[in-house]
């Protein structure tokens, strides 16, 4: 492994094993990019990552012990709260609520604000009166708001402690 890489690496982007595709939502929600496909096997997971500048989150002690010098994260435990504090820990993250749903969980892109005006056919009336930010994934077209779902995630990265704001 080239010291030059590790030097460059950004440490927010993620490539996440088949066995953690919660953590690896999670991990989308609170803004990072994370790459997860459960089709992938280990040489897929060591390339990919490695290709495209992601450190490896994996339950698989093999995996991450092929992947040597790269950065990745080995995790035991199967709570997701204790999951998403070693990731922190490890790669120094900040878990902030203003970056809560910026990405598509489905396809981990960065989603464009849209005016509401042009989805008001999508969105429930009660939800369309009471909101004025939503938010588009380009790819599958998938719209976003800030609505109960947000709240309830937000409280429960609360309640683990885990919002640094
Ligand atoms: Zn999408």
């Amino acid at each position: 492994m080239e010291l030059k890489i590790l030097q460059n690496f950004p440490n927010e982007r993620f490539t996440v094993d088949v066995m953690l595709g919660k953590l690896a939502r999670y991990l989308i929600m609170l803004g990072f990019d994370c790459l997860y496909r459960k089709d992938f096997p280990d040489d897929r997971i060591l390339d990919c990552s490695i290709a495209q500048n992601q450190a490896i989150i994996s339950r698989d002690l093999e995996l991450i012990e092929r992947a040597s010098a790269w950065p990745a994260l080995l995790l035991k435990t199967t709570v997701l709260s204790e999951q998403l504090l070693q990731v922190k820990q490890r790669f120094d993250l900040e878990f902030s609520s203003k970056k809560l749903f910026q990405r598509c969980i489905k396809c981990n892109l960065e989603l464009e604000e849209i005016e509401k005006s042009r989805i008001s056919d999508r969105i429930p009336e009660e939800t369309y009166n009471w909101l004025d930010k939503f938010y588009r994934c380009q790819l599958c077209g998938q719209i976003y708001w800030k609505g109960t779902h947000y709240r309830a995630i937000k409280q429960l990265l609360e309640e683990w402690n885990l919002l640094d704001k």
